[in-house]
């Protein structure tokens, strides 16, 4: 979790880099296999490469939810490989369109930008936002679009997408893609029932759910797969960030059996599936694939909650600190209890130059959510030193 600046400087890291270093830096065993893997070869094509990649799709099957039995590593980002899943959603279905979240991100490519939300983003490139992408409220009980309160709203949200699809036309939509935990959009968990109501209304629709696990994925939330925590029933999961272990880049999209419907021309890359990227996965899966590993998460991920509770909550310009597993979110209000992203940025920057803690805050949504999810790895002592630095740095911006 800690970091070394050029002058010696001591960083402590509470976003594990970019959300995708489960084991913290350099974790000697994915370092190791990596190496190893180096001395042997670093290469291959991605044909060459298939029976490489479907050693570790097998592995992922075993730990993957009920039904989903197939599965493709072709991808070096996260950002193609929830394209893959889409061109599978097209392919499978014979239909185009793809229903996403307002606060949705999925990537910067130019269809995984098309389906993210933010609209200042997609408004700087003409081909963002393309037809064919049909984009529904976030299950945000904190600033419910439809004004309701849980559990009386009987997930509103969620029934009305059925309608929102049903006005639009069921017959030209593929695909319903959802994060497990919207990460970028303001870390909103959404509510008991939410996932089991959208499974529902897509089986009833004819329409495929889509789980992007890209950030919530490989142990983020207390479980390998996020979907398994947060009871969701997808046909495609999408992985990303975390696989990689140490950084190397890799996607992965497992769907059920009936839905592995590209072929190899489909959807390949030059840099998909690549040797190191698949040693750093394996070595990853052997740590974070072990169930006692995972109940640690869980366990510790509680602990982080409950001191950012204690120590955040009550703070008057904090709003709200929510989360699950070790990925949590403060959001940052101001006196006036309105989203306030400027105090949210200067409370990151205070707390890199002052307390030499690196964070972030939410891009999308608000802006105003400032992020902790460490390494999984992370201590308890850890944990209390991270919200520590952070409850110092609320209080320095916001007095
Ligand atoms: N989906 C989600 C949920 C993400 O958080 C991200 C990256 N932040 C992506 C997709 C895209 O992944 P990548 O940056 O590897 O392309």
């Amino acid at each position: 979790m800690r970091l070394y600046a050029e002058d010696g400087t001591e960083y402590l890291d509470a976003v594990a880099g970019t959300f995708n270093l489960p084991l913290g830096y350099n974790h000697p065993c994915v370092i190791k296999a990596v190496e190893q893997q180096l001395g042997l070869m670093s290469h291959i094509s991605s044909d060459l490469a298939r029976p490489h990649a479907q050693r570790l799709v097998d592995r992922l099957l075993q730990l993957a939810p009920p039904g989903i039995d197939a599965g493709w590593i072709r991808d070096a980002t996260g950002s193609t490989a929830v394209e893959c899943a889409i061109k599978i959603a097209q392919k499978a279905t014979g239909k185009s369109d793809v229903i996403t979240l307002f606060h949705a991100h999925h990537g910067q490519t130019t269809m995984a930008g098309s389906i993210s939300g933010p609209a200042w983003r997609r408004r700087r490139f003409p081909a963002y936002g393309s037809p064919g992408v049909l984009r529904v409220p976030d299950p945000n009980c904190r600033n419910c679009f439809y004004k309701q309160t849980y559990p009386s709203c009987g997930i509103l949200c969620a029934h009305r997408i059925a309608d929102i699809v049903q006005q639009a036309g069921r017959e030209s939509t593929a695909c319903l893609i959802v994060e497990p935990v919207l990460g970028n959009g303001g870390n909103i968990v959404p509510p008991e029932g939410y996932f089991q109501t959208l499974r529902k209304i897509c089986d009833d629709l004819g329409i495929l759910l889509i789980a992007d696990e890209v950030q919530t994925g490989v142990g983020r939330v207390g479980s390998f797969f996020a979907s398994a925590r947060m009871g969701i029933e997808p046909d495609i999961i999408v992985l990303g960030k975390g696989l990689g272990g140490v950084g190397l880049p890799i996607g992965a999209v497992l769907m059920r059996q009936e839905l592995d419907v590209l072929e190899p021309a489909d959807h390949s890359f030059t840099g998909g599936g690549n040797l190191l990227a698949l040693a750093a996965a394996h070595a990853t899966l052997d740590v974070v694939g072990d169930e006692g590993f995972l109940a640690g998460v869980r366990r510790r991920g509680g602990y982080l909650g409950e001191l950012l509770g204690t120590h955040l909550q009550s703070h008057p310009v904090v709003g709200d600190v929510r989360g699950v597993g070790m990925m949590w979110g403060v959001e940052i209000v101001g006196h006036d209890g309105r989203p306030d992203a400027g105090a949210a940025a200067a409370v990151v920057s205070c707390a890199r130059e002052r307390y030499r803690l690196i964070t972030r805050s939410s891009e999308y949504g608000r802006g105003n959510v400032v992020k902790v999810r460490p390494a999984l790895t992370a201590t308890e002592e850890d944990l209390d030193e991270v919200v520590d630095r952070l409850r110092m740095s609320v209080h320095d911006v916001a007095g």
